[in-house]
């Protein structure tokens, strides 16, 4: 038996991927919206400047120097995103199986509009006993205030949740020093094993191996 009530998972690069990499993805918006090119490294620092709480649009608003409205470049991008997701097979089978000894819940960053796409494009929005997008929140991971969030939703302590996630800073190390135990997904080219995390797995092992490590902890 686990001494654990919850699992709460992160959505992105954790349980589903996206099957084409994430500059291709923004080609594709660019060129749907008629805008100008788009480079991924761009994005990401209008991303980490920009509070995006509900669409992608002030962060695009930073981004275009031409006329291209920055709420259908985001729509554009959305678009393409979820054209692109795929889930990690074995997924809800997965999470039925948790529900026979744990509460489960997702924890994702972004906005809000994106986030729920995503989960209405996998058909998972019923298969969690509590979802937070932390675009609803005052701030995101790996801030404490977001795992307490979902922690609170699913009435659980933190203590006696573990957060799985595939980013060391804001996963792991967010998840360890909010109480959290943690598991860290690790992926081919994806980021290198954190110190704090309990344990890792590969996410192509996640399904078959998750129900057997979480008693470990
Ligand atoms: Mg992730």
């Amino acid at each position: 038996m686990s001494s654990f009530d919850a699992v709460v998972f992160d959505l992105d690069y954790t349980l589903a991927v996206t099957d084409r990499d994430r500059q291709a993805l923004l080609d594709d918006a660019t060129e749907r919206a008629g805008a100008h090119d788009i480079e991924r490294a761009a994005y990401l620092d209008a991303h980490g400047t920009v509070a995006a709480t509900e669409t992608r649009a002030p962060i695009f608003e930073r981004l275009v120097t031409d006329d291209t409205d920055p709420d259908e470049l985001a729509m554009a991008y959305r678009l393409a995103i979820e054209d692109a997701l795929v889930p990690v097979d074995g997924v809800p089978g997965l999470l039925a199986d948790l529900h026979e000894s744990y509460r489960v819940g997702l924890l994702t960053d972004g906005p809000i509009a994106a986030q729920r796409d995503k989960l209405r494009t996998l058909d998972w929005a019923g298969l969690f006993d509590a979802v937070v997008i932390t675009g609803s929140l005052p701030t995101g991971k790996p801030d404490e205030r977001a795992f307490a969030a979902v922690c609170d939703d699913l009435d659980v302590d933190r203590a006696g949740t573990v957060y799985v996630g595939d980013r060391p800073a804001v996963d792991v190390e967010g998840a360890a020093d909010a109480g959290l135990a943690t598991v860290q997904v690790l992926y081919p080219g994806g980021p290198e094993s954190h110190a704090a995390a309990d344990a890792v797995v590969d996410r192509d092992e996640l399904v078959a191996r998750l129900p057997e490590i979480l008693p470990t902890l």
